[in-house]
């Protein structure tokens, strides 16, 4: 596109010259204007690349008025036209006001185009610039983002390796520890007795933490069968689980399950989900309190809802929370927040933790719907004979 010029002065004999030697020579789009003020309401519907404009004007002098250009068009190309005994003035306004050049009169035509190429090409060229820095700005925020995961994941992963040593070592041990067992069932003596089933008690306690620390040291990338269930039917199960927990005695559980979505689940998994979530809550909570679990449909598929009105977390506890190991409780492991969040991953879906301190907390769960898993699926084949490059 032909670039536009506003050519400005105040005496109708230079606009005409000017402008004419302008069209004369160049296939510019030339504008020429005695009043500044017509040029500037002028500029709205059609801005200028390039202004001329004469230094002294009476309706409003040439400083002031590509002050305002300016002020509107920060790219466009400026030049002052003066008389020599001006010159002073001019210098001072190229600062002033981001003057390209000025131009005395009487001009050069040939000069006078030349100058106005120059402005034009440096304004093409700052405007590449801008554009290539911000490009580059936006990579360089991309490769960091990338490496904060990667060093986490690698963190991640190497936590990992030292839980599975870590909790088959310690199997070993426990199995051992079964021994207790044996000597409860065998002593006369009452005090060996309540003693040795007190071992028991810890083995059981310390072998469910066994298992979870082996759950979150498997791979990822672990496949397991998956069926069409409804979400609120495996809350349901797990419910009747949670009634044998001494830890939740007097916290009143209170289902919403009257809607029914189905998605494509392990149910074993989903239950592990439910029961760490529902424990966490009623743990965090006093006796007497509510705990709901709310099933909903939303974005076809479900929602699953477990808030208390309990502890809640502070902002330093909530920073850690996808941490393993992180706990605030004496017999915490640590693991299960981030066990059910990769749970639900794992399905596709996403587990969200919303808590204020001395609130209360609302961890929501969505899983998606059967369509949605099936696609899910099929994009997940497509990555993975494609280039290999699908997991970033
Ligand atoms: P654990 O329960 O073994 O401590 P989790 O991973 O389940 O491990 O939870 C980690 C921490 O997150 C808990 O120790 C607790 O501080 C906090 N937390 C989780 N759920 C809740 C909740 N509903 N209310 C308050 N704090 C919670
Ligand atoms: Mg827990």
């Amino acid at each position: 596109m032909a670039p536009r010029v506003y050519v400005v002065d105040d005496d109708a004999l230079v606009t005409e010259s000017l402008g004419t030697a302008l069209r004369l020579e160049t296939d510019w789009e030339v504008a020429t204007f005695n009043d500044a003020r017509v040029a500037l309401a002028e500029m709205d519907g059609a801005p200028p690349d390039v202004v001329l404009s004469d230094l002294k004007m009476p309706a409003l002098p040439g400083i002031a008025f590509l002050g305002k250009v300016r002020e509107r068009f920060p790219t466009a190309v400026l030049l002052l036209l003066t008389g020599y005994a001006d010159k002073e003035s001019a210098i001072r306004a190229i600062n002033e006001v981001g003057i390209w050049q000025y131009v005395e009169k009487p001009w050069d035509t040939a000069d006078l185009l030349l100058t106005i190429r120059q402005g034009l090409e440096r304004r093409d060229l700052v405007g590449t610039l801008h554009r290539t820095n911000a490009e580059l700005e936006g990579r360089v925020r991309e490769v960091e983002a990338a490496h904060q995961r990667l060093v986490a994941s690698e963190r991640m992963a190497a936590v990992g390796r030292v839980a599975a040593g870590l909790a088959h070592e310690l199997g070993n041990q426990l199995a051992l520890v079964g021994y207790a067992e044996a000597i409860a069932a065998r002593t006369e003596d009452r005090k060996v007795k309540q003693f040795a089933e007190v071992i028991v008690a810890a083995q059981r306690r310390l072998a469910a933490m066994v298992d979870e620390l082996k759950d979150f040291a498997r791979g990822t990338d672990e496949e397991y069968a998956r069926e069409p269930a409804d979400v609120a039917g495996v809350v349901e199960e797990a419910l009747q689980i949670l009634r044998f927990d001494r830890e939740l005695t007097g916290r009143k559980l209170r289902p919403h399950l009257r809607a029914r979505p189905l998605g494509r689940i392990h149910r074993g998994k989903i239950m592990q989900v439910v029961i760490n979530l529902v424990r966490n809550a009623a743990q965090a909570s006093e006796i007497g309190d509510e705990v709901e679990i709310a099933i909903a449909e939303e974005d076809g598929g479900t929602l699953l809802k477990v808030s208390d009105r309990g502890t809640g977390m502070s902002a330093a506890v909530q920073a850690r929370l996808g941490e393993p190991f992180f706990t605030t409780k004496e017999r915490g492991s640590g693991l299960g927040l981030g066990i059910s969040r990769r749970i639900v991953e794992e399905h596709g879906g996403r587990l969200v933790v919303r808590s204020e301190a001395g609130v209360g907390t609302e961890v929501s769960v969505w899983l998606p719907g059967l369509e949605v898993a099936a696609t899910a699926t099929e994009t997940e084949t497509e990555t993975e004979t494609g280039t290999g490059t699908g997991t970033a």
